[in-house]
This record gives structure tokens, C-alpha cells and sequence, in this order.
């Protein structure tokens, strides 16, 4: 499983700041995770008010 950024990012912020391994980095066009740091725990997910982070089967 891997969670990864879809369409809909606002640039909150969120995500970046919750994720307890500094997976992610906001990028020009959205939040982007870095799936060899990613360890799953889904904080992202829970945490982005827009629902743009998703887990999906593999990235
Ligand atoms: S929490 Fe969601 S909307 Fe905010 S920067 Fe992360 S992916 Fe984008
Ligand atoms: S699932 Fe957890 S470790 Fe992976 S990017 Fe999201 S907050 Fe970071």
C-alpha cells in the first residue's frame, strides 16, 4: 500500500507538518510524498481537509 497526492491539494501545509518522517514537501504543483520515506502511518491522509491524500493499492 502507499499513499499518494491526488488532484485537489490547497497547499495547506498540513500534511507537511504531521508527517512524523518529513516524507513530504510541497512542491508548484501540490504536496508530494517521497514513498522510499513514506512508513504508511496515514497521518496525511487523516490530516488534509481537502481529502487529497489517498492510499492506494501501490504508487
Ligand atoms: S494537507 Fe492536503 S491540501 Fe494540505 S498540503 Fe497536504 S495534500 Fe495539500
Ligand atoms: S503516510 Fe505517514 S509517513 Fe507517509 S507521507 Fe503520510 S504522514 Fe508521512
Amino acid at each position: 500500500m502507499a499513499y499518494v497526492v491526488k488532484q485537489g491539494c490547497t497547499f495547506c501545509g498540513m500534511c507537511e507538518a504531521e508527517c512524523p518522517v518529513g516524507a513530504i514537501v510541497l512542491k508548484k504543483d501540490g504536496a508530494q510524498i517521497d514513498q522510499e520515506k513514506c512508513i504508511q502511518c496515514g497521518n496525511c491522509a487523516e490530516n488534509c481537509a481537502s481529502e487529497a491524500i489517498v492510499e492506494v493499492e501501490d504508487a
